[in-house]
Order: C-alpha cells, then structure tokens, then sequence
C-alpha cells in the first residue's frame, strides 16, 4: 500500500522540482527590473538656478553669514555646513599657530559676472595686461581669464562649498607663514571634508585652472554637485555676460568644472 502512494506521488511529480524553477527566476527578474543606480546628487535640493549662481545667498537657508572673526571682510556668506566644518579646522590650526581667515566664499552669478567682466573690458588687468587691448580674438582672451577666473555660471564660488583662505596669491603660499599654513592645510584640511580642488596641472589633470593653494572646496556637498553639474549643466546654458558665446567652443563644462583635481571627485 504505501509502496503504491509513494509510486502515485513521484509519477505526479513535474520534471524539474517548483524550487529549482523558483531558484533560476528570481535573479533573472531582478536583473531585469533593477533599477539603475541613483546619482549622488538625488534628493540633495539642487537645481540648475543653485548650480549657476542665480539666487541671493544671503536669502538662503542653507547659507550662513560668516563671521568677521573668521573672515576678512563681513559680508561674505557660505554654506552652512561647510562653515561648520572650516570652524573645526580653523579651531585645529590655531591650536598648532596656524591662522586660518577666509578671504573670499559664496559669489553669485552677478559677483562673478562684475569680476569677469572687469578683466575681459581691460578694468581689471590680467597679468598686468589690459586684455581688451592685447587679445582681440575671443575665445583666446577668455581662455586667458580662464587661467584663474571661472565664467559666471560655472563657479564653484556659486555654491558657498568653496572658500580662498588667507591670500589669493600665489607668492604668499611659497614661504614664510603662507608657507606654512599651505603645509598644514595640506595635510590636515582632508579631516574637515576639505580639498585643494585646483592642483598644480600635469598629466592626473591636464585641463582647467591654474594651481590655486588658497581655494578649497568642502566635499561632502561639493562633490555631489560636481556629480550634477556634470549631469545637468550644459555649454550652451552659459549666458548673460561679455564672452560668454566663447563657452561653447573652449568646452567649458568638461575642462573647467570638470577639469579638477582627481582625488577630490
Ligand atoms: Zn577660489
């Protein structure tokens, strides 16, 4: 009797057990609707107008006024994480003598457009040189401007995650206190989100700015818009000031917001 149930029950049976049937789809259904990763930017509240400097940080919630204690002038505003972190690191180097002020932080599109426009009308010299005199061709005298200036749109100035600490010259940072206050930044500024986001150029970074000891950028937000911007920002969205018609054909976007030191990405 129990011989023929079992028999009746294993004929019954279908080739190819419901469990081996199961285990083979499961990973094919999830190869096929897995959705593909999200970008680091999502959900972060960013939008183009943020990315291109078009809003008022002094208006802005997530911006903070920096204090004069910690800047040179007090008018300067900055994010407001990125500032709570440049005042755990400059709490850190002043305990090694170090001091650190921030000369230069949030610049929107108009602050950035008053700069780069001073330097393409010749009001503000270049290297000495008054560029509506000496490079008629345009893309060359914004590629000029582009050693050290970015276009309006293009700052990272504009996100209030990138600061110019003690000097923007250069010479400063070669000895003496600028000396040592680039040494210690360099290796400590990494503990506080901070990165030299313009390092010297060379084969790791064949594009975009000049070497800038002084500007640092705060990662933790900092990277994810440099993640959006080289999703969303395009070349031909770059308008509204003299030479701008030039972004298209330098490619603007790639090398210069994308054109940055590789360990800061
Ligand atoms: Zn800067």
């Amino acid at each position: 009797m129990l011989l023929a149930f079992l028999t009746i029950m294993f004929s019954c049976r279908p080739s190819g057990s419901s469990a081996d049937v199961e285990d083979q789809a499961i990973p094919l259904e999830s190869a096929i609707t897995e959705a593909p990763p999200k970008p680091i930017w999502e959900g972060m509240g960013f939008d183009l107008n943020y990315l291109m400097g078009k809003f008022n940080p002094a208006q802005d919630s997530n911006f903070v006024k920096i204090p004069s204690q910690y800047a040179n002038n007090n008018r300067s505003y900055m994010r407001k994480e990125a500032y709570r972190d440049f005042v755990r690191m400059a709490e850190a180097a002043q305990k090694d003598d170090i001091k650190l002020v921030i000369v230069s932080a949030a610049r929107n599109f108009s602050a950035q457009k008053a700069i780069w426009e001073a330097k393409w009308d010749g009001r503000r010299a270049v290297n000495g040189a008054n560029l509506s005199h000496t490079v008629s061709d345009p893309v060359q005298r914004a590629l000029k401007i582009l050693e050290y200036s970015s276009m309006p749109s293009t700052s990272r100035h504009h996100w209030g995650t990138d600061i110019d600490i003690n000097s923007v010259n250069g010479n400063y940072f070669e000895s003496g206190t600028g000396k040592k206050v680039y040494e210690w930044l360099a290796s400590n500024a990494h503990k506080y989100g901070y990165c030299q986001i313009y390092s010297p150029k060379g084969a790791d970074r064949p594009h975009g700015y000049n070497e800038e000891k002084w500007h640092w950028s705060y990662l933790p937000i900092a990277r994810p818009l440099t993640a959006f911007a080289r999703d969303n920002l395009k070349n031909s969205l770059i308008s509204g000031f003299k030479g701008s018609e030039t972004a298209v054909e330098i490619g603007v976007v790639e090398k210069y917001v994308l054109g940055i030191n590789p360990t800061c990405f």
